[in-house]
C-alpha cells in the first residue's frame, strides 16, 4: 500500500440506541451531506471531510472491507499496520472493534467487529498464499502467530492473557526499545496461536478478563485504552531465487530464507470524553491526567504523521505509553486507520464536535 499518506480517518455514526429512541433525541449526525462522500454534517452549520464516512445503516462487514481488508493483506506481506477506534463513551469503539467478550457477535456473523474478521482474513490469506505457493511447485511460506491482549490503565499495563499477574507490581510489565525501530512488552504473554479458532479463544480469554478486572478494580473500560495485538511470522523462500523445486533432482541447491514480521495491533481507545476532564479530585484526577495524556499523544503523533504540507522533523512518540508501544506501527512503512465513532443524537453535539474536530486535526 505504498500511498502518500499511510494514515487514514474515517468517521463512523452508530445508529440511535433503543433509549435514544424512546426519549426522543434528535438526530444532529449525518454522513454524506454538503461535503459528499466521507462528509460528515453536523447540525447544520458544521461539515467535515475525511476519507471515509460511515452512515448509522452501514453494516460491519462494510466497515471491515473499506478501513481493515487491505491492511491484513499488505500485513501478510511484511507491513505492520495499526486499527484504532476512538470516541466518547457508548459511541461504539468496542462494537467496531470487536474487542467486547461479545466481539464474534454473540454467534451473530453480522453483528462480528473488526479484530475476528481479521484473524480470519489472516489465518485464511496465509494458508492461499501456501497453497498458491505448492500449485506452482514452490515451497510454501511458513506462517507463526503469537498474540497478545494488554490494557493500558493510569500508564500502567496490564496483562490481558495473564490476568494473575499483578498489575499494580511496579515495572512488571514494561516497554523496551531494541534499538533498530522495534518496540515490545517486556513480562507481557505472547500467546502462539496456530489458527483462527485459538486466535479467537485469546482475544475472547483477553476480553473476558478485562471485564473482570474493571469490576475489581472498580473501574469501566472507559478509562483504559485496550491494545489486542498478533505478531505475523513468516518463513520463506527469500525472492530472486530460483523457487521450483525439483524433487527428483539430486543436486541440492542452496535455498536462501528470510523471515518476515508483521505486527498487527487493533486498540479500542479510552473514551474521549477523558481527553478534558475538569474538576477531577484524587485517584480520579490522576486517572484523567494519564488518559489525557495518553489521547492527547496520539492526537499529536497521528497529526504530525498525517501532515502533507509541512514537514514535521519530530514526532512525539515518547509523550505517553500508549504511543511508545505503538511506534513501530504508526507511520513509516505501517498502515493506520483510525475509526472516530459518534453517536448520532443531538444530546452528544458537543461530544461529537470534539470527535470531529480530534479526527480532523489527524487528518
Ligand atoms: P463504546 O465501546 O464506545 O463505549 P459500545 O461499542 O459499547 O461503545 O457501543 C454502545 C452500544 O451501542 C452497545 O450496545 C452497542 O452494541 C451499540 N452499537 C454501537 N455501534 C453500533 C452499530 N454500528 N450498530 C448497532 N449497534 C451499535
Ligand atoms: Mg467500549
Amino acid at each position: 500500500m505504498a500511498d502518500e499518506s499511510s494514515v487514514r480517518v474515517a468517521v463512523r455514526i452508530r445508529p440511535q440506541t433503543p433509549a435514544e429512541v424512546v426519549e426522543g433525541c434528535g438526530i444532529c449526525a449525518r454522513a454524506g451531506g454538503p461535503a459528499g462522500e466521507g462528509g460528515v454534517a453536523l447540525g447544520s452549520e458544521r461539515a467535515f471531510t475525511f476519507d471515509y464516512a460511515f452512515e448509522p445503516s452501514c453494516c460491519q462487514q462494510a466497515v471491515y472491507d473499506t478501513c481493515v481488508r487491505k491492511l491484513v493483506e499488505a500485513a501478510l506481506d511484511g507491513y505492520n499496520a495499526t486499527v484504532l477506534a476512538y470516541g466518547q463513551t457508548g459511541s461504539g469503539k468496542t462494537y467496531t472493534m470487536g474487542s467486547g467478550w461479545e466481539g464474534e457477535g454473540d454467534g451473530d456473523e453480522e453483528r462480528r467487529g473488526i479484530i475476528p474478521r481479521a484473524i480470519r482474513d489472516l489465518f485464511a490469506g496465509a494458508e492461499a498464499r501456501a497453497d498458491e505457493a505448492r500449485a506452482q511447485g514452490q515451497l510454501p511460506p511458513e506462517f507463526s502467530v503469537q498474540a497478545q491482549f494488554i490494557e493500558l490503565y493510569n500508564e500502567d499495563i496490564v496483562d490481558l492473557l495473564d490476568p494473575a499477574k499483578d498489575p499494580f507490581a511496579k515495572g512488571a510489565l514494561r516497554i523496551t526499545e531494541d534499538g533498530c525501530g522495534g518496540v515490545r512488552i517486556v513480562g507481557a504473554s505472547m500467546r502462539a496461536v496456530r489458527g483462527a479458532q485459538e486466535a479467537l479463544g485469546a482475544l475472547r480469554a483477553g476480553a473476558l478478563a478485562r471485564t473482570t478486572a474493571a469490576t475489581n478494580m472498580n473501574s469501566s473500560s472507559s478509562r483504559s485504552h485496550a491494545v489486542f495485538t498478533l505478531l505475523l511470522r513468516q518463513r520463506r523462500l527469500a525472492p530472486d531465487q530460483d523457487t521450483s523445486v525439483d524433487r527428483d533432482a539430486d543436486s541440492e541447491a542452496p535455498e536462501q530464507y528470510e523471515t518476515l514480521t508483521a505486527k498487527f495491533h487493533f486498540v479500542d481507545l479510552a473514551g474521549s470524553e477523558r481527553l478534558k476532564r475538569t474538576g477531577a479530585t484524587g485517584e480520579r484526577a490522576k486517572e484523567g491526567i494519564s488518559i489525557n495524556c495518553g489521547l492527547l499523544a496520539l492526537g499529536n503523533v497521528i497529526s504530525a504523521l498525517g501532515d502533507r504540507s509541512r514537514k514535521v522533523l519530530h514526532v512525539p512518540y515518547r509523550d505517553s505509553k500508549l504511543t511508545r508501544l505503538l511506534q513501530d506501527s504508526l507511520g513509516g512503512n505501517s498502515n493506520t486507520v483510525m475509526i472516530a465513532c459518534v453517536s448520532p443524537s443531538d444530546r452528544d453535539f458537543m461530544e461529537t464536535l470534539n470527535t470531529l474536530k480530534y479526527a480532523n486535526r489527524a487528518r
